[in-house]
């Protein structure tokens, strides 16, 4: 019988880290079957790949689209790049489980990042049922948000929580593990998350723990507390016996840019010492995330109808500008550190003119101070505007990039398909991830070698999440695979214009159907909500 695809001519780069070789690609219904030179065969369809690379699907091993898959199942922008595995349910947040009448906090705040989400369901299950449902063309390793398990048993309240409710946090937990979430994550910048101590995550860890689940955080500040949180984050993993996972490895603000190495020591001793942790980073100088989280934690207490009020109120505003503005130009949070008003750029907002706008030029066209302008914005938009901030070193980017216990994700926060235009002025990593570190990083700052960005982007991330059929191209793996051109994949998303794919990748095939074919994509909706092993 043929083969339905074989992948002839090309270079393997395997994602183990081994060097490259000559070899052709069988591939029979969703699996990888054959590997090797020359093979003879006959098959359905024959991809010419001479002159490219053949690798394993790229894993974004940490992902927003959760809140995107519902309006855009075909995830164009994320499978252009070679994308066909990712991880959600990140920095606290995911679409489930739901507080019982909460669908609205929900649906906030998915806003607050440019998302619609129509929420139909309550349980961590039926949200997963919706989403198999929906004919995704990804394939999704889904984590549960402590965020939403916060929400559900206790609230949007700053407070410790009490036994009854930890309890109650655990069974959603539980619940969340039984359906099929790989472990629960963290968003410690991010209210409700933020208003956890560490005894109660440490808890929560261990409560999964025979069960294997993983640990993965977004950390409680990334500014002047790096190093604090990040030994929160190792503590938690290591007090609980979890894997952990330190999300967007970063320093964040100007003046702490210095402390990059002393967070990567912190790292390289807690796995010295036998700690299960590591670490993903996004190829960018800048991030973005819900322009709320330039006001401090105690402003959300209660959530975003409270939040407002507190903006609206003359004497709260004030004093949430007094705590944060220095010297009437800059701007500090615990968790961003000092970001000029020039550096923080509209990503989404309903007004459409101010998108790709600083708030500084915001400032100058409305006449009032930048501090003023945020906050006007904040209430216009009732806090569902989205960010671009340039508060990273790119030497940094580069250093984490190139650890050896650091992966590629995206933190990326939509999705698009089909021509454009698409709105707003999205962080390019939506577009241009994974291509960016074969291209930039790889190719022309030599970092590393073309097979060790891979291996970032695949069997690392698979071994991470203990994906033992994927991540390794070798014959009983998954039919998720990656044709590239060495030397001219890049990304071609700019923060300018960020709505770009990504050149010299022609082939992407995702559970053996080709989904991206001679450049042209194509929604299959083959995607599979991922197992646990
Ligand atoms: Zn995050």
């Amino acid at each position: 019988m043929p083969w339905s695809l074989l992948i002839r001519g090309g270079e393997v780069v395997d994602g183990t880290g081994a060097p490259r070789r000559r070899a052709d690609v069988a591939v029979e219904a969703d699996r990888v079957v054959a590997v090797g030179p020359d093979l003879a065969g006959q098959a359905v369809r024959v991809i010419d790949a001479s002159g490219h690379v053949v690798a394993p699907g790229f894993i974004d091993i940490h992902s927003h689209s959760d809140l995107f898959y519902f309006a855009c199942p075909a995830a164009e922008s994320k499978i252009r790049q070679g994308c066909t595995t990712e991880v959600v349910g990140m920095c606290s947040f995911s679409p489930a489980p739901v507080p019982p009448g909460g669908s609205d906090q929900m649906r906030a705040w998915a806003a607050g990042i440019g998302a619609r989400l129509e929420i139909r369901w309550t349980t961590f299950a039926e949200y997963l049922d919706a989403l198999r449902a929906a004919r995704v063309s990804i394939n999704v390793v889904p984590f549960v948000g402590h965020g939403a398990l916060r929400l559900t048993a206790i609230g949007p309240e700053n407070r410790p929580a009490g036994t009854g409710e930890m309890e109650g946090m655990g069974r959603l937990l539980h619940e969340a593990l039984d359906a099929g979430a790989f472990g629960f994550s963290t968003g410690l910048v991010y209210p409700p998350s933020a208003y956890a101590a560490t005894e109660e995550l440490v808890d929560l860890a261990r409560a999964m723990a025979r069960r294997g689940g993983l640990y993965f955080s977004h950390v409680r500040g990334e500014a002047a507390m790096v190093e604090d949180s990040i030994a929160e984050a190792i503590r938690i993993g290591e007090e609980a016996g979890v894997g952990v996972q330190i999300a967007h490895v970063k320093v964040t603000g100007r003046e702490n840019w210095p402390k990059i190495d002393r967070v990567l020591a912190l790292i390289d001793r807690a796995r010295a010492r036998g700690v299960d942790v590591s670490g993903d980073v996004y190829p960018y100088h800048a991030g973005s995330t819900k322009m709320d989280n330039l006001l401090p934690a105690w402003a959300h207490d209660g959530g975003t109808a409270r939040l407002l009020d507190r903006i609206a109120d003359r004497a709260t505003r004030r004093r949430i500008i007094e705590e944060c503005l220095i010297a009437g130009e800059r701007w500090r949070t615990q968790s961003m550190g000092a970001v000029g008003f020039d550096e923080v750029r509209i990503a989404t907002c309903d007004q459409r003119e101010l998108e790709g706008l600083s708030l500084a030029e915001i400032a100058g066209k409305r006449g009032v101070s930048p501090a003023e302008a945020m906050m006007e914005l904040l209430l216009e938009e009732r806090a569902t505007v989205s960010m671009v901030v340039f508060s990273q070193s790119p030497d940094n980017v580069a250093r984490v990039l190139a650890h050896p216990a650091i992966m590629v994700g995206s933190d990326s926060l939509g999705l698009t398909s089909g021509p454009g235009p698409h709105p707003g002025k999205p962080h390019p990593r939506m577009y241009g991830t994974f291509p960016r570190v074969l291209g930039q990083y790889a190719r022309e700052q030599k970092l590393f070698s073309l097979e060790t960005a891979v291996q970032k982007m695949t069997g690392m991330p698979a071994a991470r999440l203990g994906l033992t059929d994927r991540g390794a191209l070798r014959p009983g793996q998954a039919a998720v695979l990656t044709i590239f051109d060495p030397g001219t994949g890049r990304d071609e998303a700019t923060f300018e214009d960020p709505h770009r794919h990504p050149a010299g990748i022609p082939y992407v095939i995702v559970n053996g159907a080709v989904v991206v074919d001679r450049g042209t994509f194509t929604a299959a909706g083959g995607g599979r909500v991922l197992g646990r092993p």
